[in-house]
């Protein structure tokens, strides 16, 4: 059996669920195909990581680049509408918190000056205010000292999980066919594409006009790109640790909002740059503050597919990220006295550019990846610009086009031999 569509989304993830959205709501007879979430103990393959499969993503309009500004601020705009419609909820306002070192002032104007531009209301909290409104804050040593820009409104965590079904019952009520297997294999044939598929109850094969990938941080590996096209893209361990939180410290520790610090020199190991998430309930009942690091030497490279797939598979940190988050958590909550600590092992994919790729590689076949470890909270635009390039509409973004253009993998080494970092800081707000 194949079937027939007009466009066929690859990746049932935060940009395929949200593109495939927009395409079937501007009339567009589609299939998205992504296997469902794996359980606890099914093996790990090339396509069935997800960065979506997780309880919280720190969401916030407040940065200094305005390509992500753009992307997040149109889609936090949204938020609302899409549980509404949805009858899902996934957004949580408890605000947003970013620590800057004074010794960075001029980035912090930058983003003030931006706020200011795109009418983002921020509070400026100086250590002494920051002591008063968090109490249970510690503030990591910074030079110069600190300074707080909270975020109140449109601001917190999203359920990326939750934001996922959202999208999904909204494609899928707007005509889309959600179709859950993988996609192994794809070829050109007359009048369009025919994706290899696998999978209980999905067609061995579907035949499409247009393909959209959309298939994350294992896009280069796992047979989904047209036979020599690679794209700029690298993969990076994102480390992550779980703090169980004590019922008596649950309700004073829920009033944090999300919170990211940034270091003023972005680079070296005593960089100290991390996102840390209120208490957040997960599937076994239990509440947990996690953190995870800024982007710093420690976040490590996975070269090869194996690599990836056994950094997901085996959930094991190594000993200098489990040190440097175990550190920077108890400096920045000092009285959390958790009840056990968990270690999570998640991917997050860069490209050269910084911004997620969203432009065609061949003829009527087009890409969305590259969330570049920040890709949750501007989902929602960033598939729907996918949907204008696949529908071939005129492109309705004051961002040029270009920007988002795809590049194709760079050479392994440079003329002097080293392999070419694209990733040097500054590296921005994660
Ligand atoms: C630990 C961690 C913390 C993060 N924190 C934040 C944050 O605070 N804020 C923020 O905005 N962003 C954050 N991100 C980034 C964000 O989660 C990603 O940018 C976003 O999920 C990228 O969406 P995507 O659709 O490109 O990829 P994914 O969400 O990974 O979706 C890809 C989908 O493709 C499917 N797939 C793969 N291969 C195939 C195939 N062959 N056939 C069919 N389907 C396939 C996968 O199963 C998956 O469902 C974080 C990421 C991680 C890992």
């Amino acid at each position: 059996m194949t079937y027939d569509c007009e466009v066929a989304v690859v990746g049932a993830g935060m940009f395929g669920a949200a593109a495939g959205k927009h395409l079937s709501r501007a009339g567009a007879d589609v299939v998205i195909i992504g296997p469902a979430e794996p359980r606890a103990g099914d093996p790990v393959s090339q396509h069935s990581f997800g960065a979506h499969f997780d309880e919280a993503r720190i969401t916030r309009r407040l940065g200094w680049d305005p390509v992500w500004e753009m992307t997040d601020a149109r889609s936090q705009e949204r938020y609302r509408d899409i549980e509404n419609e949805s009858g899902i909820s996934f957004f949580h306002e408890c605000g947003s918190l970013v620590l800057m070192a004074n010794s960075i002032a001029h980035r912090t104007n930058a983003i003030l000056d931006q706020c200011a531009a795109a009418g983002i209301a921020v509070d400026q909290l100086s250590e002494e205010d920051l002591r008063g409104q968090f109490p249970d804050l510690g503030l990591p040593p910074m030079e110069g000292g600190v300074m707080g820009l909270l975020e109140r409104e449109q601001a917190g965590y999203l359920n990326p999980r939750r934001l996922v079904s959202a999208q999904l019952t909204l494609a899928t009520a707007a005509g889309a066919r959600l179709v859950r297997g993988t996609a192994t294999g794809v070829e050109r044939v007359p009048g369009g594409w025919l994706l290899r598929t696998d999978g209980a109850g999905c067609p061995p094969r579907i035949r499409a006009e247009r393909v959209l990938v959309a298939t994350g941080a294992f896009t280069n590996v796992n047979n989904v790109l047209p036979v020599s096209h690679q794209l700029d893209l690298r993969a990076f361990t994102e480390p992550n640790l779980l703090f169980e939180v004590h019922p008596e410290q649950l309700d004073r520790l829920r009033m944090l909002p999300s919170v990211v610090t940034v270091d003023p020199a972005d680079t070296g190991d005593a960089n100290t740059s991390l996102y840390l998430l209120p208490p957040i309930r997960y599937p076994d009942g239990k509440w947990y503050m996690r953190c995870g690091p800024g982007m710093q030497p420690l976040v490590e490279e996975l070269r090869t597919v194996e690599e990836m797939v056994s950094w997901y598979s085996n959930q094991k940190i190594t000993a200098r990220q489990m040190a440097f988050l175990t550190t920077m958590t108890h400096l920045m909550v000092p009285n959390l006295k958790p009840v056990s600590v968990r270690e999570a092992c998640c991917i997050i994919e860069k490209t050269p550019s910084r911004y997620p790729y969203i432009g065609h590689v061949d003829e009527d076949f087009a890409v969305v990846v590259g969330g570049n470890g920040h890709g949750a909270r501007g989902s929602d635009e960033i598939g729907r610009l996918a949907s204008t390039i696949v529908l071939g509409e005129p492109w309705d973004c004051p961002i040029p086009h270009d920007v988002f253009a795809p590049l194709t993998a760079s050479p392994a080494v440079d003329e002097r031999g080293e392999r070419p970092d694209f990733l040097k800081p500054p590296f921005g707000l994660c």
